[in-house]
């Protein structure tokens, strides 16, 4: 894995500190998962080229060891497969959004930032937006998105085809359904939150003393959590595991379409789950090729058959079919095998085989062939 992190902060190889953390704090305002048109995987990136770039150390060797610098991930939190969630991405920019009251924000070097809200690089533009406006703004949990591809044989894009897809990623408990309890446990109130699922934080800022509130992360913001924990999942209500997907691929799907199977993505306690994207691939045809619901093919036919005419056995993606060649047939005809095409979404219906044809003339004339066509000549032909 090598990545260029001054090309992921669009900076120079000699931008000064300041110019990194402007460029990182531009990007990741803009990139922000919670944001419209956010990013989880570029926002990740952006954070893994700050963490670096930003520390003397570790960017005078990434600059030494060139793109290939492998400690990028080793400060605090690492950023491998985190989830499109606030509070994981507040624990990778190393401080806690979890845990009882007295763990709190972390807003150290808040006042060391004109213009932008910033403390240990991490943007709190959003937070401070909800501080602001006073709103009580619950931000709904959702499961990561999954993306994977599949491809085809030209056929099953043509007729659909049902595909089971193994995929490793998180799911809900099947032991404790998502509960996070033991089966048959009783729920109690949950002390981090004492039952309310929000917590209210005073904070001291150089505004003065603000009230944050926020999702408890204990009970998901259910108020409730079981007396005994669920020891397949440890009582978090969820975990990684294989699970396999069937996936419905319609007949006549193009290739680089896209299928959403809603909710098929990754699961998250106390949210909905994610989707799953699957992008189709079509392998092309040795014959055939798709243009709308018709299958088009080219047929190189004997000059004697084009201009006789004749019957040629077609192998159709369903067998053979007989297609008449009319005498006098030519270079650039079309003929149609009706109701052999791809099927119409919807009306049932089908589209037709188109094939073009071309008169294949011969390279060269045996003594009698040239004698006949002399003839031909004669005739005036
Ligand atoms: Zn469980
Ligand atoms: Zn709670």
């Amino acid at each position: 894995m090598s990545k260029d992190y001054y090309q992921i902060l669009g900076i120079d190889k000699k931008a000064s500190k300041d110019e990194v953390k402007k460029a990182f704090r531009k990007l990741a305002h803009k990139l922000h998962p919670d944001k419209k048109g956010g990013d989880i995987e570029k926002f990740k990136e952006v954070n893994e080229a700050y963490t670096v770039l930003s520390d003397d150390q570790k960017r005078s060797q990434y600059d030494m060891y060139g793109q290939s610098f492998a400690g990028a991930n080793s400060g605090a939190g690492g950023f491998g497969g985190f989830q499109g969630n606030w509070e994981d991405i507040a624990r990778q920019a190393g401080f806690s959004a979890q845990g009882g009251p007295a763990s709190g924000w972390d807003f150290s070097g808040f006042a060391n930032n004109r213009g932008g809200f910033s403390a240990e690089g991490f943007d709190f533009g959003d937070i401070f937006g909800d501080i602001f406006g006073n709103s009580q703004r619950t931000k709904t949990k959702r499961g990561r998105d999954i993306s994977i591809d599949i491809e085809l044989p030209f056929e099953e894009a043509i007729f659909g085809v049902e595909r089971n897809v193994l995929l490793n990623k998180i799911s809900i408990c099947n032991i404790c359904n998502g509960t996070g309890g033991k089966k048959g446990t009783e729920m109690k109130s949950c002390e981090t939150c004492n039952g309310k699922g929000k917590i209210r934080e005073l904070k001291k800022t150089i505004f003065g003393s603000i009230e944050m509130t926020r999702v408890c992360s204990v009970c998901a913001g259910e108020g409730k959590i079981p007396k005994e924990k669920c020891d397949f999942c440890d009582g978090l209500g969820i975990l990684k595991k294989e699970e396999e997907v069937k996936i419905k691929i319609p007949a006549g799907i193009d290739n680089g379409e896209m299928i959403r199977l809603s909710g098929a993505g990754e699961a998250v306690k106390g949210g909905a789950p994610g989707d799953l994207y699957i992008k189709i691939h079509v392998k092309t045809h040795r014959v055939f090729h798709k243009e709308g619901n018709d299958l088009v093919m080219n047929l190189d036919v004997k000059l004697s058959d084009a201009l006789l005419g004749t019957k040629i056995d077609i192998h159709t993606l369903e067998g053979l079919s007989t297609l008449n060649i009319p005498e006098g047939v030519n270079t650039g005809d079309i003929l149609q095998i009706k109701g052999k095409g791809v099927p119409k979404y919807g009306s049932g219906g089908r589209g037709d085989i188109l094939v073009h044809i071309r008169v294949a003339l011969p390279k060269r004339l045996s003594k009698s062939a040239r004698e006949s066509i002399q003839k031909l000549k004669e005739e005036g032909l």
